[in-house]
């Protein structure tokens, strides 16, 4: 058939999307990447925000069966920085350009809501402009609350997998998939861009589990989603797991940008972990974020929340220059604005 007249990818009906998620028909993989190019160009042009990481502590209260960084995991060096810390890699981000500082760490109980409120006002007073992202896990709506009012723009908190099954087997029993759920609905209504997102190859996962990551999607509607392969972290229950699939990680990168074409999607570090170009061809599947590291050389390798991961050796600057590079490479142009959700996110209709 001539190519203008090849049908779009079908991302309306369950049926239509199960196909796509599991083709291995190189040719209806690289229409589907081709699709969710321009569609991201309809809406981002070649640009590829930055954002700056800071990863600030690697202490965690939970026990998720895949993190390097759980509480069980009694070989994690843990590490947390303080104020003066936090805010030089924002000071060193800051004339690197980056106009979005994220913060993430594990669950730490030490960061009190307290101690959050002033770590975000020392920040807003220096940066008034700059965005603030945070990434520190499951609070009461109270304490997004009182972060949205110290300063936090923007939350990323992955929803992991939506289905229910699938959550228990990745997470222990004190942790529930309506709780994380009802965090992402709260932090959207109180008013932050909201990041979800999920792992692709954990241990247990169907098709159809994916399936249902992209029907939460729908029903959520959120600025941002974070998708990476699952990567195993040799000191966890599953050290023994294959990693995600680097194919099928750009498939459901693909079909997010589909089904909400003005959404942030990072090409994450774990992309590029598992395959030396993975985060370009996340750019060629849809992406157009990248999220470069901050955080001091000497805790790098301490947030390891899996193995082998990427540029945990670089300075800030050097880790700018080589995204800059690799992005320029792939026909990309690197974009150091804040890169604000855009409004109108046109998406299409839900299916639930
Ligand atoms: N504590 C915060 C939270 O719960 O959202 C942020 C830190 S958490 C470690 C950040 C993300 O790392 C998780 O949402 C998860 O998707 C990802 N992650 C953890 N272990 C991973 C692994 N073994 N492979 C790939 N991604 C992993």
């Amino acid at each position: 058939m001539p190519k203008a007249l090849m049908p779009g990818p079908d991302i309306e009906s369950d049926a239509g999307l199960l196909d796509l998620i599991t083709t291995k028909d190189p040719q209806r993989e690289e229409a589907l990447f081709a699709e969710a190019r321009r569609r991201r160009a309809e809406h981002y042009g070649s640009g590829v925000y930055f954002r700056g990481l800071i990863e600030f502590s690697n202490y965690c209260r939970n026990d998720c069966y895949y993190c390097g960084i759980r509480r069980g995991n009694a070989r994690a060096e843990r590490y947390r920085l303080d104020t003066d810390a936090i805010l030089n890699c924002c000071r060193m981000g800051d004339l690197l350009g980056y106009k979005t500082f994220v913060l993430q760490s594990g669950e730490d109980p030490w960061f009190t809501d307290e101690r959050m409120v002033e770590i975000l006002g020392a920040i807003r007073r220096e940066f008034p402009d700059h965005a603030i992202t945070l990434s520190i896990g499951e609070k009461s709506r109270e304490s997004y609350e009182r972060f949205f009012r110290a300063g936090a723009n923007r939350y990323l908190l992955r929803h992991e997998t939506a289905d229910e099954a699938h959550y228990r087997a990745l997470h222990p029993a004190s942790m529930s998939l309506a709780e994380r759920k009802q965090c992402l609905f709260n932090l959207k209504e109180i008013g932050y861009q909201v990041g979800a997102g999920f792992m692709v190859g954990t241990p247990f996962q169907t098709p159809e589990n994916l399936l249902e990551d992209l029907r939460f999607l729908r029903e959520l509607r959120p600025h941002m989603v974070g998708i990476g392969p699952f990567i195993p972290q040799k000191d966890t229950p599953f050290g023994g797991y294959p990693p995600g699939s680097l194919e099928l990680t750009l498939r459901m990168v693909a079909l997010t940008r589909l089904i909400l074409p003005g959404a942030l999607i990072p090409a994450t570090t774990a992309l590029g972990t598992i395959s030396p170009r993975g985060r370009e061809r996340g750019l060629m599947a849809g992406a157009n974020v990248v999220m470069p590291n901050l955080s001091p050389k000497a805790v790098r390798k301490l947030y390891s929340l899996y193995d082998n991961k990427i540029c945990t050796g670089d300075e800030a600057a050097e880790c700018r220059l080589c995204m800059e590079g690799r992005i320029r490479d792939f026909g990309f142009e690197p974009d150091m604005a804040r890169g604000d959700a855009i409004d109108g996110n046109e998406q299409s209709p839900c299916l639930c």
